[in-house]
């Protein structure tokens, strides 16, 4: 059955071609016309005034939690939450229970995602159960479609495991090696930034260095094999450097930034908030600007949120004992429309950039992040601008609640999201 043919009208089309003013006519979920002042008679119109019309936003680094951890979030809970949050393709992280590491579990992901309002592609692991140690079957793996293979949550500590994991990669069209970059040695019994406010709060910190010497170890892995590495959740001005630099001279790295990273501190912990605990840290505002830097002069391709559900059960513990990680999936557009873009630190179109088309690349989502043309798949988000609106952690759509950012006044909201064609967010309310 295929959903009834509408018109997506009165937007302003901003994709990698550039800006138009153009209505869009999606029949049997493909785009067919892209013109001003279409004829809407006898299709259902989405009304796109005063927003800009996109190609669907693609998350690289989401965690659903499914299997293992449906108190906190569920394939499909997690799905409907990046739905409303503009996305149309979200890669889920393999630190599962059982992890995504074989093709049996990363199927059944993929199964239970079919059915979800937003594509669900799935990372797998690099080596088996993330352990560190032996390659998981990648071969296999990319045979099902993985092409984001990654240990995210642990670092992959043996250069040895990790130059193997490259050189296999090598022979998979399309595959990246993701790494969390953080030396467990360095961070170990750290609980945020190593600094000043670690210090002043008596809190243990993870020094900056835990990042950057495992990302300039990777660099030199790359440049040995040959093979793409992207860089999860870039989160130090050092880090930004050692990836510029090695962009420079022509190494296949990419790297991600969350939204978290760009506009809080270090020094949100001093609230003892476990909301605010994350791996990487949130830094110093120095790191921050380094950030804007880097992705603004393309030196970090992609934000990406690291979604990470924890349930209330597990995560309102004193700051010492409770579990790193936050929501990210329904604020990540709206934080970045309201503190990078309002302000200036970053253009419409290279935000949507970051958001959209070039996660997509990274992912080899070929169906995903393409202009808005004819013959295109539609898989679009409609975003107001100017809709101003409150973060409400009990009105999320997860499953869980820790969203550091409960009470924040936003500006720039979803209105509409395409799912192939599939209105699956309407006026902003979740359809199924
Ligand atoms: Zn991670």
């Amino acid at each position: 059955m295929h959903p009834p043919a509408l018109v997506v009208r009165g937007g302003e089309i901003v994709d990698a071609t550039g800006a138009r003013r153009a209505d869009v006519r999606v029949v049997d979920g493909e785009v067919v016309e892209v013109a001003a002042g279409l004829d809407a008679a006898g299709a259902r119109v989405l009304d796109a005034g005063g927003c800009v019309v996109v190609p669907g936003l693609v998350d690289l680094h989401t965690h659903l939690r499914e299997p293992g951890d449906e108190l906190a979030e569920t394939i499909e809970s997690g799905a409907r939450a990046a739905a409303l949050g503009g996305y149309t393709a979200v890669v889920a992280m393999p630190n599962t229970e059982p992890a995504l590491d074989d093709a049996t579990v990363v199927g059944s992901v993929l199964a239970r995602g079919a059915h979800a309002p937003c594509d669900v592609v799935a990372a797998a692991a690099i080596t088996k159960g993330r352990r560190g140690e032996e390659l998981a079957p990648m071969g296999e793996l990319h045979d099902l479609g993985v092409r984001v293979f990654t240990d995210d949550g642990f670092c992959v500590a043996d250069a040895g495991v990790m130059r193997r994991a490259m050189e296999y990669s090598r022979a998979l069209p399309g595959a990246v090696v993701a790494q969390h970059a953080e030396d467990a040695a360095l961070a170990r019994g750290g609980h945020m930034h190593e600094g000043e406010w670690s210090s002043r709060l008596g809190i243990p910190g993870r020094p900056e260095a835990a990042e950057s010497v495992v990302i300039a170890r990777d660099l030199e892995l790359a440049k040995l094999t040959g093979a793409r590495l992207h860089v999860l959740h870039l989160s130090s001005a050092e880090g930004v450097r050692l990836v510029r630099e090695a962009k420079e001279v022509g190494v296949r790295v990419t790297a991600e930034v969350t939204p978290h990273h760009l506009v809080l501190t270090d020094a949100a912990c001093a609230s003892y908030d476990p909301a605010f605990k994350v791996h990487p840290p949130l830094r110093t505002s120095s790191d921050v600007e380094a950030l804007r830097a880097g992705l603004a002069d393309g030196t970090i391709d992609a934000i990406a949120t690291d979604h990470a559900p924890h349930s209330p059960e597990t995560k309102d513990r004193p700051f010492e004992e409770a579990p790193p990680g936050m929501l990210g999936l329904e604020t990540a557009l709206g934080l970045v429309l309201t503190e990078l873009v309002e302000p200036g630190h970053l253009t419409l179109a290279d935000a949507l950039a970051a958001l959209s088309w070039r996660p997509a690349a990274i992912a080899g989502l070929d169906d995903h992040g393409g202009p808005v043309g004819v013959g295109a798949l539609a898989h679009l988000c409609v975003i107001d601008p100017s809709a101003a609106w409150e973060v409400d952690a009990s009105a999320l759509a997860s499953r869980s609640r820790n969203t550091p950012f409960h009470g924040r006044k936003l500006t720039g909201r979803v209105r509409h999201t395409l799912l192939a064609g599939e209105p699956v967010v309407v006026d902003g309310e979740a359809q199924r």
